[in-house]
């Protein structure tokens, strides 16, 4: 019986009182998205089993120990997506997105899968914003990537945040860099994890990717990859530096970050922030040259990152960041007897087809209950409608916040000067000048202005 109460293991909700978080971060994010020429896409929450172990790679963590894997009643393997990249790679094929204009800029909201062991900022359900950016090789690429990554941060207030980027060069380097790895490596196997003796003949990067503290520990004396880049891949990453470096950005360069998945090539980054504890990686990305030849054979360079919109949500919570919460109700409208009733569902109609959060009685209450709910509700202001303000057409409104009052009349007129002095939303001003001024003059001049 509990489990039907119970939501399953490392996954969580937003409740309404905590969407308009999520709401503004992803308008934000839009904003910074459409500045930057990105267009949204949505893909499937599962795909074939097969395009993630091609493209995430077999030699992942992601793959080898934490996807969401069963067969479907057709004998299909699906696998609920661990990440964005995989499926837009999927879809910029099959559309044949490739050959259209490039460079293609995409940016998606996504949920992600990942069986891990949950804790703060680990989830095993949890939510990304990504870009992915296709047919674009040149290092300015890299750096217009990095810098939305940036904006979108820094335009959400969040201070302390380090950005680490390194290269871990193209599979001409890297094939010096692997026997380097392999030779290092080699002397340890008797301490290194079973999964990692396993890398160490496919892959041996990978083992520096390794979450257990005794890989990590010997990974920290391992020869680095900037020792071993070539010419072109040096040259790639000084003049990404550069443009960083023109536009003011801060960085360092951290010749240990080699990223989650197998294709990644050159450039890769990440933003790091000192108030998420254990998981400080609130986003992470790089380029995947090889990624596109992997999964169709043609040569279409790509580049991209992920973040975290959970551990993004961690640090806007730590760092006591307010966001603006627009779900405010503008108006309450309480009513007495089944007359007003229907005059105040009528008020909160035309109201609400003006743009306001308008409310009124759904649960025949008394107005003394109506006011505790619109109270309770956080309504900005409200009026109380019973026989004699139909009669006479006029009603008190009220500020909520300060209590101040002042009468207007019901007619359409006087209606939208309240829609136009809320559009205004001068609140800060109204309680002073609420008591005194007649509010159609006020909200006039307000107008006027
Ligand atoms: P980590 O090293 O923390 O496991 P990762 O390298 O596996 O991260 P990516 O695959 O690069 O992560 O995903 C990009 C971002 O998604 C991460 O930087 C992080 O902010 C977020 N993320 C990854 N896994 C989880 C998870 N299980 N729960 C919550 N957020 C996650
Ligand atoms: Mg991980």
């Amino acid at each position: 019986m509990a489990l039907i109460t119970k939501a399953v293991k490392g996954t969580q909700d937003i409740l309404p009182a905590d969407s308009y978080k999520w709401q503004h971060v992803e308008r934000v994010i839009e904003d910074v998205c459409r500045a930057y020429g990105y267009k949204e896409i949505r893909t499937p929450v599962f795909e074939h089993t097969e395009l993630f172990q091609r493209s995430v790679g077999n030699t992942t963590d992601v793959v080898q120990k934490e996807m969401y894997t069963f067969n479907d009643k057709g004998g299909r393997s699906i696998t609920l997506r661990p990440e964005g990249t995989a499926g837009v790679a999927r879809a910029v094929l099959e559309h044949g997105l490739q050959n259209g204009a490039l460079p293609l800029k995409t940016y998606y909201f996504t949920s992600c899968y990942r069986y891990e062991k949950p804790q703060a900022g680990r989830l095993r359900e949890f939510h990304q914003f990504g870009v992915e950016l296709y047919g674009a090789s040149s290092p300015a690429t890299d750096a217009e990537i990095i810098c939305l990554a940036n904006e979108t941060l820094s335009l959400m207030g969040i201070k302390n945040l380090h950005l680490e980027i390194n290269s871990i060069g193209c599979p001409q380097c890297r094939a010096k860099y692997h026997q380097a790895l392999r030779e290092y490596f080699s002397a340890h196997t008797d301490k290194l994890c079973a999964t990692c003796n396993d890398r160490l003949q496919r892959n041996p990067m990978r083992i520096l990717d390794c979450k257990s503290p005794v890989c990590k520990e010997i990974a920290s004396n391992a020869p680095v990859i900037l020792d071993y880049i070539c010419d072109d891949c040096r040259e790639h990453f000084d003049s990404v530096k550069a443009n960083l470096d023109a536009v003011g950005i801060e960085y360092t360069v951290n010749p240990t970050i080699v990223r989650g998945l197998d294709y990644y090539t050159r450039t890769v980054f990440e933003f790091v922030s000192g108030d998420l504890g254990a998981q400080s990686t609130v986003c992470g990305g790089g380029r995947y040259d090889g990624l596109i030849k992997e999964l169709s054979g043609q040569d279409v360079p790509g580049i991209g990152f992920a973040m975290g919109l959970e551990r993004l949500m961690l640090i806007l919570d730590a760092q006591g960041i307010e966001i603006p919460n627009p779900n405010i109700c503008d108006i309450y409208i309480a009513s007495m007897g089944e007359k007003a009733a229907n005059k105040a569902f009528e008020i909160v109609t035309n109201m609400r087809a003006e743009g306001f959060a308008a409310e009124c009685d759904l649960m025949g209450r008394s107005v003394k209950a109506q006011m505790k709910y619109a109270d309770k509700i956080g309504a900005k202001f409200s009026v109380v409608l019973g026989d004699n303000e139909l009669e006479t057409g006029k009603a008190v409104l009220k500020n909520m916040a300060d209590g101040t009052t002042c009468e207007v009349s019901l007619d359409n007129e006087l209606l939208e000067t309240i829609y136009r002095f809320q559009i205004d939303s001068e609140l800060a001003n109204f309680s002073d000048s609420f008591a005194d001024e007649n509010i159609s003059a006020l909200a006039k001049g307000l107008i006027d202005n």
